[in-house]
């Protein structure tokens, strides 16, 4: 068993401070003393919250989930521990059936030997999304939601961003949601209108991805996804990197979806990387002044860091650290339904400490101290 000590540790309540918590593999809980004989982590003052989850990540440290490879796998879990990241989802993207099913079955194979960020499972984005809300996704290899391309990897696969709107999205949608509730059905690059949006929510759409991007403006007569998501019951996730969105944008986001709203980076390979030329779903993309674009100038992906997100979150919006940092652990692991995202007896010992700034101190995965800033 281990403890940290001086921490504000970050709870459902607020902030809870002179007091002790106590680890192994999962959270034991909080204490007035330090039991005698264990391992203690001072945090000298520093903030301590369950290990953030990141559900929408491609790739960072100059490798990407498509790569297919276990390196790749084993780079993005690495490097993601800077960040604060303690658990994610392997996200796709729009490719050659080939290229989808290799990254899957690179995932489905080697997922469980990566030694930092933990991989929860794919999140699949694309390809059954609509050929006119395609954004930095291929065109060309768009089809119709079928389960042909993921019979293999059911349980793997948590996620999936699709176009409720196309041929064929109805049918998929009732079928996955009655035969495997357990992936979230999340409406994106999609053409939707309000009412059809709407109507993709009774059929098992619950969340929505990149909320903004990748979709119609909101309009006052056509409110189109955006407003059929602000005023249903769903969540959503949006892309905090002040360059997807415009500051207001979070701050109205989040007045009204409050805990239904989870941050993502939708991060690259070139995610924690210098600017530069860089791959990504097989086209080619410049990354300058923290953002990611495609010759057209079209955005893609991010070069987000998690840490940053909250960072220009507690800068931008009026939310507090408590919410904040909610919206990148206790969101997204109730949206998984997975023992994660809070400092709450049984759960998984995912932690990290950082500062009032939002630098990753040390990161936690299952109880073994996986990165420390200062040697
Ligand atoms: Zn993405």
């Amino acid at each position: 068993m281990q403890a940290i000590i001086n921490a504000k540790f970050l709870v459902d309540d607020g902030i809870l401070e002179n007091q002790i918590l106590l680890f192994d593999n999962n959270i034991v809980g909080f204490t007035e003393e330090v039991p005698e004989g264990i391992e203690v982590l001072d945090a000298k003052g520093a903030y301590v919250s369950a290990g953030f989850i990141d559900l929408h990540i491609h790739g960072s440290g100059d490798a990407d989930v498509m790569d297919a490879t276990p390196e790749a796998l084993k780079r993005i879990s690495s490097i993601l521990l800077e960040t604060g990241t303690t658990s994610f989802l392997a996200t796709t993207m729009t490719m050659s059936e080939q290229a989808i099913d290799k990254a899957l079955q690179n995932v489905q194979q080697h997922a469980g030997q990566v030694s930092g960020a933990q991989i929860l499972g794919i999140h699949l984005e694309g390809p059954f999304i609509n050929a006119s809300k395609h954004g930095a996704q291929d065109k060309a290899y768009i089809q119709r939601p079928t389960t042909d391309l993921i019979k293999n990897y059911m349980q793997e696969v948590k996620m999936i961003t699709l176009a409720p709107e196309v041929g064929g999205a109805e049918y998929f949608i009732k079928f996955m949601k009655k035969e495997y509730p357990h992936i979230i059905l999340s409406i994106g690059h999609s053409d939707a209108s309000y009412e059809e949006s709407q109507e993709s929510f009774t059929w098992g759409v619950s969340h929505a991805t990149h909320l903004f991007n990748a979709m119609n403006p909101y309009h006052h007569r056509e409110p189109g996804i955006v407003g059929a998501v602000l005023d249903a019951d769903v969540t959503c996730d949006i892309i905090p990197d002040l360059v997807h969105t415009h500051p207001s944008t979070l701050e109205l986001v989040q007045k009204v979806k409050k805990e239904k709203l989870i941050l993502i980076t939708d991060a690259m390979r070139a995610g924690c990387m210098k600017c530069g030329t860089y791959d990504l779903g097989g086209r080619s993309v410049e990354v300058s002044d923290g953002k990611a674009v495609l010759e057209d100038g079209t955005l893609a992906g991010s070069v987000l860091k998690m840490n940053e997100a909250l960072h220009n979150m507690i800068r931008h919006t009026s939310m507090s650290m408590v919410e904040v940092v909610n919206a990148v652990t206790k969101g997204p692991a109730q949206k998984l339904a997975i023992n994660k995202g809070e400092l709450r007896v049984g759960y998984d010992a995912d932690i990290v400490i950082f500062d009032e700034t939002f630098n990753i101190l040390y990161s936690i995965v299952g109880g073994d101290l996986k990165y420390k800033r200062y040697n």
